[in-house]
């Protein structure tokens, strides 16, 4: 028997009621909306060479219908759904929106992530008003997004 850990992992589906998969615009990743308005791209990263990271980008729609960052519900719900509540938030996308979790596959592994002692924080919100949560961001210099 095979053991488990030398498996590819695979992008992690959400659990719970309210999911539908949509067409990833994203190649090797996994696109999902949730009937409260939290869409998720799911992925398994390599970013630089590090091994394999489990990758949730989250994103909410406002009540105008933009796309907006996520808020502090929003989360909550990211985390539990994909299981991804040991997960560590970086965020480094040019766009300033994609709030990202980032879960190494081998638990080894899993400590922050060396831009968080090398690289200046850029800290603002995201949600809305009653929802509010922080929104930490650092110019990238990984190619992570
Ligand atoms: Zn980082």
């Amino acid at each position: 028997m095979t053991p488990a850990s030398t498996a590819p992992a695979e992008p992690r589906r959400p659990r719970g009621d309210g999911w539908t998969e949509i067409v990833s615009p994203l190649q090797g990743a996994t696109m999902w909306t949730h009937i409260t308005g939290v869409k998720a791209s799911s992925s398994v990263d390599d970013v630089n060479g590090d091994g394999p990271t489990w990758h949730v980008g989250v994103t909410q729609r406002s009540a105008s219908g933009a796309t907006v960052r996520a808020g502090r519900t929003a989360m909550r719900l990211a985390r539990w759904a994909f299981d991804m509540k040991e997960a560590e938030e970086d965020n480094h996308g040019p766009v300033r929106v994609l709030r990202s979790l980032w879960l190494p596959v081998d638990p080894a592994r899993r400590k922050p992530c060396a831009c968080k002692a090398e690289t200046p924080e850029e800290v603002s919100e995201a949600g809305a008003p009653g929802d509010r949560d922080a929104y930490v961001w650092r110019v990238d210099r990984r190619g992570a997004s």
